[in-house]
């Protein structure tokens, strides 16, 4: 691992001041919290290429549901404030609103499954599997998909091509955070929207149960959002926040945001 790892500047701001977090930071991992804008991050995530075979989606998500297995005390009465809330509902509904039934990029696609007719899915996957059956089920649907890292692939569409844009449970893997959402800026309609959804290190589950809340996973977690770091995060791209998890997300594992683009010339 040694020779693929580099300490990097806040990937929201670019600062190189940060404060280690030594209870959050297994080793050899430095999980750090920016001194200018406050953003949690990885200090030294894998390169790519190592990401794309070696710690790939499905298979860390394994080792890490067996690993955490009955280490989250709050967890069964958090699950039924969820419930109660309908939490885990399907959002196609909401995406079919949200995106006006139309052309849908969802980055970090996985198996590609989660842009539903009558919308056309397009795609970015990182894992070679993975983006082989997402392809597969998008060109079925009338779009498809490319194979690459967000933050570059996204470059490869054409601009204002997209009424959507989905980032689901995508960002907080994201080494180039800045680089993806001026893309994603680039690549939608003035009339679109954004849909994010992260883990949310504001919430309360994380704070009680610490280093073995849910939401860290080493090495592909590399960033760490409250919604006040996500918000402040994409003003410096040009979007607007929306909180769609208003009434829950004190005691939400996950945050989830629509953006919009920002009129020209406003900054947040
Ligand atoms: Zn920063």
């Amino acid at each position: 691992m040694k020779d693929t790892v580099s300490l990097r500047n806040c990937p929201t701001c670019d600062g190189t001041n940060a404060v280690p977090i030594a209870a959050y930071s297994p080793d050899p991992w430095q999980i750090v919290t920016c001194d200018n804008c406050e953003l949690t991050y990885l200090r030294n995530p894998p390169a790519y290429e190592a990401l794309e075979e070696d710690f790939a989606w499905e298979k860390t998500y394994v080792k890490k549901k067996k690993a955490s297995k009955g280490s989250t005390p709050l967890s069964p009465a958090i699950r039924r404030i969820r419930t109660a809330f309908g939490m885990t509902r399907d959002k196609t509904s909401s995406f079919r609103r949200w995106f006006n039934d139309g052309h849908v990029l969802d980055i970090g696609c996985g198996a590609g499954d989660r842009i539903t007719a009558p919308m056309t899915p397009y795609g970015i996957e990182l894992s070679t599997a993975l983006h082989a059956h997402a392809d597969k089920v998008m060109r079925a649907a009338g779009g498809y998909c490319l194979h690459g890292a967000g933050a570059e692939a996204i470059h490869d569409f054409e601009p204002e091509q997209f009424d959507g844009i989905v980032m689901f449970s995508y960002l907080e893997h994201e080494t180039d955070v800045m680089g993806v959402l001026r893309g994603a800026h680039r690549a939608l309609k003035h009339t679109g929207a954004v849909f994010v959804r992260v883990p949310n290190y504001g919430s309360v589950n994380r704070k009680v149960i610490g280093p073995k809340w849910c939401g860290f996973r080493y090495p592909d977690h590399v960033n760490y959002f409250t919604l006040e770091t996500l918000r402040d995060t994409v003003a410096r791209a040009g979007f607007g926040t929306t909180l769609i998890n208003k009434v829950t997300r004190p005691v939400d594992d996950n945050i989830s945001v629509l953006l919009r683009k920002l009129p020209t010339g406003v900054s947040a």
